[in-house]
């Protein structure tokens, strides 16, 4: 596969290259150059494949050049080992579940993805891989535990003391191996900086092989396509071939994912984009005006981004054609006030706990069915991450609800270590250059 950057089409760079990069230098996104397109008989009958049947298939289109057959299989087989199922919540609503990985989120989708790719790219490399990522919560447990013992990398997360939820902080500290915590002594942006500041020094680039985890990867959208085609072949078992995805969108990868999987050739009638009150998406849908904002906090915290990056992305994809994208792509913004009526509504309605961002998405399906002419529609809402995570938001008969899954009870017996520091660059680059 070759990749272009948004900022630049003349520039091509091989798969590696963009997995390792993770960005351009001229800050553009990287995207394939051609989207192939899927065999119509295995879009027929996608019913016939396993998730990670259709992972392999999927992938194999894209990357057969970059990585032989048998290996790709490997790597799908030991990243995709947790399932994406669909719950059905009344004849035409279905929850897809995409929280069953390690880390009770989709992100584990694209990390597990990405680590194994890198680790198999790294191969005739001797230097270890040091990955940084700073988190506010989510992206963090995903990378650990997707990195979690893989051979010749290493993992230092920073996190924002005091502001991430106790199962996310356990997900964070309680690894050992080959990931590190930092506790930062600021706010998220102060973590982020922290690693902006580690790609920049040059001292450190000449002792340590540097790479970010970041959400902007192209190793980690393309595993997102997955779960997509996977929804409609467990539909067309059903029986059920129209259908409209709500995608809870932050950062605009997952969606972006989605509508890759739809030029490839997945039939999907419609996508919905939900957003909290960080709506930069919606309002450039309805004005053209494309204005990014700083990020307000909301309990949807995973999708507090006022500049999402993977816009440019969406657009690449319809040749930057906004009626084309306003076609294939709704847009909606909810408030907090919303988001907790709406998980209320969930429960009393299905006696289901959704997620603060999965039951924005569901606020957009209903908001949608709304204006639309009735159809013979099915809706399929995508459910980002286990309640679980999210233990504040709830009113405490919901919360008593929640099963708390194996994983988080497994955490809980183990110690927590994490280095505590200050907002310190010179701090943070003593502790990247000591200690093997
Ligand atoms: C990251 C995340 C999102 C947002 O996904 P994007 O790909 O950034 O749009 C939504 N929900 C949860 C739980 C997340 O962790």
């Amino acid at each position: 596969m070759k990749l272009y950057s948004t900022n630049n089409h003349d520039l091509k760079i091989d798969f590696q290259s963009a997995v390792f990069n993770s960005m351009p230098q001229d800050k553009g996104l990287y995207m394939p150059v051609e989207i192939p397109a899927l065999e119509q008989d295995f879009i027929q009958h996608l019913d016939r494949y396993t998730l990670r049947e259709i992972a392999y298939k999927v992938s194999f289109a894209l990357l057969q050049d970059d990585i032989p057959a048998n290996d790709l299989k490997s790597i799908i087989d030991d990243a995709i080992n947790f399932e994406a199922p669909l719950h059905p919540l009344d004849e035409d609503t279905y929850v897809l579940e995409l929280f069953h990985g390690p880390s009770l989120a989709f992100k584990d989708f694209g990390a597990r993805f990405m680590s194994r790719v890198m680790a198999y790219f790294l191969k005739d490399n001797e230097q270890l891989l040091d990955v940084l990522v700073a988190t506010s919560g989510d992206t963090g447990g995903a990378v650990a535990l997707g990195f979690l013992g893989v051979p010749n990398t290493r993992v230092t997360i920073l996190y924002p003391k005091g502001k991430v939820s106790e199962i996310q902080e356990l997900q964070l500290c309680s690894n050992g191996q080959n990931i590190r915590a930092i506790e930062i002594d600021g706010t998220f942006d102060d973590c982020q900086h922290l690693v902006k500041q580690a790609f920049a020094d040059d001292e450190l680039n000449s002792k340590r092989r540097l790479t970010s985890a970041n959400s902007i990867n192209i190793a980690r959208l393309i595993p997102q396509t997955f779960y997509y085609f996977n929804a409609v072949a467990q539909l067309f078992r059903k029986g059920k071939r129209e259908v409209v995805f709500a995608v809870p969108s932050g950062n605009f990868g997952n969606i972006a994912a989605g509508l890759l999987a739809y030029k490839m050739g997945l039939p999907v009638k419609q996508f919905i984009a939900a957003t909290n009150v960080n709506d930069t998406v919606p309002r450039f849908l309805e004005t053209g005006v494309y204005e990014t904002r700083p990020s307000v906090q909301t309990y949807a915290n995973a999708m507090d981004v006022g500049a999402p990056s993977n816009w440019v992305r969406i657009m690449a994809l319809f040749n930057e054609q906004r009626e084309s994208v306003k076609e294939m792509v709704k847009s909606y913004r909810y408030t907090d006030e919303q988001t907790v009526q709406a998980i209320a509504d969930i429960y009393r309605q299905f006696n289901y706990v959704a997620c603060p961002h999965t039951a924005i998405a569901w606020l957009a399906i209903q908001e949608y069915q709304k204006q639309q002419a009735p159809a013979d529609d099915t809706f399929v809402f995508l459910s980002t991450a286990h309640p679980c995570k999210f233990p504040d938001i709830f009113p405490a008969e919901i919360a008593a609800k929640i099963d708390i899954p194996e994983q988080v009870n497994a955490l809980r017996q183990k110690e927590k270590i994490a280095t505590a520091m200050p907002v310190d660059f010179d701090a943070f680059k003593a502790f990247l250059l000591t200690a093997e």
